[in-house]
């Protein structure tokens, strides 16, 4: 997962904005007692996405696949003043130690947490989004990113994450695992598809980052 040698890692850290204090405690929680602390987001993609989020200032932010809601409490920091972040995940067993942190974060009121599957909860959403987070499970993502676009305004942006599936998606063929070619068929759908603008930026694990010029 980490590209780039430690030493890089940490100055590169060390001279980006600190995450806050409710954040350095979400990430301590995770990493103590819950499963795979890894897919938190973490302090250098959080400060990432809370920087394009207030570059972007979304009124409506979708995120599939909340986790503990490291990301989404990042994402929400771009909000406009009535924005609203809906953030989708099929782990109810989350859902206690997620809400307890939006409260804490003061952003209980701005986001709203819909506990299910994201393939079935998305298409009931009427609402026009300027920024979607796809990080849910990879095998679905091609659907998510479908799912997305058709409730993405002109001119907002989709943003997907592991991207780069730690280095596997340069892999040789026969190496390839379901995520793996999930997530190759992801980026080149993406590549191919002429209704956007795409970046794929090596922050962590990658992260495409796409904006839709046309419907
Ligand atoms: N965005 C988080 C990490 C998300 S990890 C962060 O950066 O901190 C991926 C999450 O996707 C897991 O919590 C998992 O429960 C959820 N998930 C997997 N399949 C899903 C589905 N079909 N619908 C909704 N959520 C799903
Ligand atoms: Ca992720």
């Amino acid at each position: 997962m980490n590209f780039l040698p430690p030493e890089l890692e940490a100055y590169i850290e060390t001279h980006s904005t600190e995450e806050s204090d409710v954040l350095k405690k979400l990430n301590r929680e995770t990493n103590s007692t819950i499963m795979m602390p890894r897919m938190l987001s973490g302090h250098l993609q959080g400060r990432t996405l809370a920087m394009l989020s207030n570059m972007i200032k979304p009124m409506y932010i979708l995120e599939i696949g909340t986790y503990t809601g490291y990301s989404a409490i990042c994402l929400a920091e771009g909000l406009q003043k009535d924005g609203k972040l809906y953030t989708i995940d099929i782990n109810e067993e989350l859902e206690t130690m997620i809400t307890t942190y939006f409260k804490e974060a003061k952003l209980d009121s701005k986001i709203e947490l819909l506990i299910g599957n994201a393939l079935k909860l998305i298409p009931n959403l009427n609402i026009a989004f300027d920024l979607v987070f796809i990080d849910a499970d990879k095998e679905n993502y091609s659907t998510y990113y479908d799912l997305a676009f058709q409730k993405l305004k002109i001119g907002g942006y989709i943003i997907a994450d592991n991207v780069l599936w730690s280095g596997k998606v340069i892999a040789k063929q026969d190496k390839d695992d379901k995520d793996t070619r999930a997530i190759k068929d992801f980026n080149q759908k993406v590549q191919q598809d002429h209704r956007v603008e795409n970046v794929l930026m090596p922050i962590r694990d990658g992260l495409m980052v796409i904006r839709k010029k046309s419907n």
